[in-house]
């Protein structure tokens, strides 16, 4: 079903749109097929799994992280990463700028920003952001590039209160795009939407969606 899952989902994305195709929890083998389908963009969020299924799988895959990194485990990761969705502090960036230096690397970035009602999930918010980007340690930063913002809705079938947090984090990166990247193109990115809401997050401008269990099914966490 993999493959009739993702074209599907294909069919109803504008061009502008790329699709995440989130395999955390998966096996190599459903990637595979993903792969063999014309899937090339792949995303996980744990950084020694994305390792070992980078080193099982074709070397043309762009794998993006989404989860919450660890500064510990940047080193799995920084060597092939494509861009890391979840840039949640100021300390983590800098840690990702450090190793992206050992290996000669530019590694692009999103900043993850806290939308949703709850608190559990990670991002920054606005001012903190402001505090990151004006920092002294900020433009000294060579081995990294900001390519825009990231963020994750409010778990609900409430339609609108979605569509009012993706607003919000479209809001969010004109205004950062406005006051910090105006002259870098490289700030296009706005990663939003998941396999329940993406299709929002489209309408409301999304240019990167993350989508997993509508591609892969449910995820099984006892395995
Ligand atoms: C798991 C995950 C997704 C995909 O979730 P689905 O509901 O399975 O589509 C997207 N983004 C992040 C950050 C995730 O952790």
């Amino acid at each position: 079903m993999i493959k009739e899952n993702l074209l599907k989902i294909k069919e109803t994305l504008p061009e502008s749109v790329t699709l995440v195709a989130v395999s955390k929890t998966k096996p190599v083998s459903d990637l595979q097929e993903a792969y063999d389908a014309g899937q090339r963009v792949f995303g996980e969020n744990h950084a020694l799994e994305m390792r070992d299924k980078h080193e099982a799988l074709p070397q043309d895959i762009q794998w993006h992280f989404i989860g919450h990194l660890q500064t510990n485990k940047i080193k799995y990761i920084i060597p092939f990463v494509t861009l890391i969705h979840s840039i949640d502090s100021a300390n983590l960036l800098e840690a990702v700028n450090k190793e992206a230096k050992k290996h000669d690397r530019v590694v692009d970035c999103l900043l993850q920003f806290h939308i949703a009602q709850e608190e559990t999930k990670f991002g920054l918010d606005m001012e903190e952001a402001r505090q990151l980007l004006d920092s002294e340690a900020f433009k000294q930063m060579q081995n990294i590039r900001i390519c825009g913002v990231m963020g994750m809705a409010t778990f609900t079938d409430d339609e609108a209160e979605v569509r009012k947090e993706f607003k919000h984090l479209k809001e969010i990166f004109d205004t950062l795009k406005a006051d910090y990247f105006a002259d870098q193109p490289q700030f296009k990115e706005l990663s939003m939407g998941m396999s329940e809401d993406y299709p929002i997050a489209v309408e409301e401008g999304a240019t990167l969606v993350r989508v997993g269990s509508k591609i892969f099914g449910a995820r099984n966490y006892n395995i």
